[in-house]
């Protein structure tokens, strides 16, 4: 058995960690490229939404290492991502390759499928060692996600463009090589050391942009044409409240406790939307009521043909709470560089709303 698991974001360097202390057999798709997303285009389904073809792109290029077992995210929600698995799998066993696509449930027991599913690929290994596998993951995703959110504070204010993207790059290559908790402890205080030390415009205030919308486009950044760097380029602060690490926090092992991240999401779009719609339509809209009085403008990303996102985007003009919304689809058929001007022009009436509103605290003062 040889496995593999598509990428989103960083999520394969737990996933690494937990094969590697396991010694299961893997493989990893090479990084996101457009060779992934036209793979993917091709044999996907027409009108399916970007994550299932970004995802099995990442699994032709697996099976073309060498992999026949993949990993897959599945569930019982009220999106199509259930059918998913079972739909890619036929379309590579169509294709000529012998391969079994186990699913992992993101909707109920999450922690004890993903657990039963390393137990089963490890061979049985005991549940001890896949524990400490486990927990050596999280450890590694926690630090990235602390680092990354240095970073989005300090893109819009660095003195010379891209050093917090490199050191970024860097931290996240050599956090992926620690083999122990010891050189990911000096690793994470390292480079979070380097990012204190970056110059920075001390006067600055830098425009406050929320990110938000469907989970895969929020935490994979090539298939939502690397947005977060993006405004950072064009001097913008991002917020956004979805991080893996956060997520696996929730679920695994608060949710079942009773503690539920999401209800004041929830309780804010309730005016607006009184139910679960799948994927993350509800959060959307919620994030939009919540975060009016706190940002200045949202990104809104939503894959094309996402019928929960699609909801939330026709929902949101109509909330009383206001805040300029972009919405952002995100597709194949998207140019990146028609998406950089409207986020130009985006950021530009953002900062005129701004100096109006300036403007017209000076007068009143
Ligand atoms: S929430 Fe939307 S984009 Fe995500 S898997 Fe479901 S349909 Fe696709």
């Amino acid at each position: 058995m040889r496995v593999s698991i598509p990428h989103m974001g960083n999520v394969y360097i737990p996933f690494r960690a937990a094969f590697e202390r396991l010694g299961i057999d893997y493989v990893m798709p090479p990084a996101n490229s457009q060779r992934t997303l036209s793979l993917g285009s091709r044999y996907a389904p027409e009108g399916l939404c970007i994550p299932f073809k970004m995802t099995l792109g990442n699994m032709i290029e697996s099976v073309e290492l060498g992999a026949d077992t993949l990993l897959a995210p599945g569930g019982y929600g009220i999106c199509r991502l259930g059918y998913y698995t079972r739909v890619q799998e036929q379309i590579i066993r169509n294709l000529g390759y012998d391969i079994e696509i186990i699913q992992m449930g993101v909707s109920e027991h999450k922690f004890w499928e993903i657990l039963n599913m390393i137990k089963r690929i490890s061979n049985n290994a005991p549940w001890h060692r896949i524990l400490s596998a486990f927990r050596f993951g999280l450890a590694k995703l926690n630090a990235i996600d602390q680092i990354e959110q240095i970073v989005q504070k300090i893109r819009p204010v660095e003195l010379v463009p891209g050093t917090a993207n490199q050191i970024y790059t860097k931290a996240i290559h050599t956090i992926d090589n620690a083999d122990d908790y010891d050189t990911l402890k000096r690793a994470k205080a390292d480079y979070l050391g380097q990012l204190k030390q970056v110059a920075t415009d001390k006067q600055a205030r830098p425009l406050i942009v929320g990110v938000t919308g469907e989970f895969y486009v929020l935490l994979e950044p090539f298939s939502s044409f690397d947005i977060e760097r993006e405004l950072g380029k064009l001097g913008v602060e991002v917020r956004r409240a979805t991080f893996i690490s956060g997520w696996t926090k929730f679920s695994f092992f608060l949710n079942p406790l009773g503690i539920n991240e999401k209800s004041r999401i929830h309780k804010a779009a309730l005016p607006y939307l009184k139910r679960d719609i799948g994927g993350d339509g509800w959060e959307s809209v919620g994030e939009k009521v919540l975060h009016a009085g706190d940002y200045d403008g949202l990104v809104h990303l939503a894959p094309f043909t996402c019928m929960p996102e699609i909801i939330a985007e026709n929902i949101m003009p109509s909330t009383r709470e206001s805040i300029p919304v972009l919405t952002i689809l995100c597709d194949e058929q998207i140019a990146k560089a028609g998406v950089l001007t409207r986020l130009e022009a985006f950021v530009d009436l953002l900062e005129r709303k701004r100096r109006a509103q300036n403007e017209q605290h000076k007068v009143t003062v």
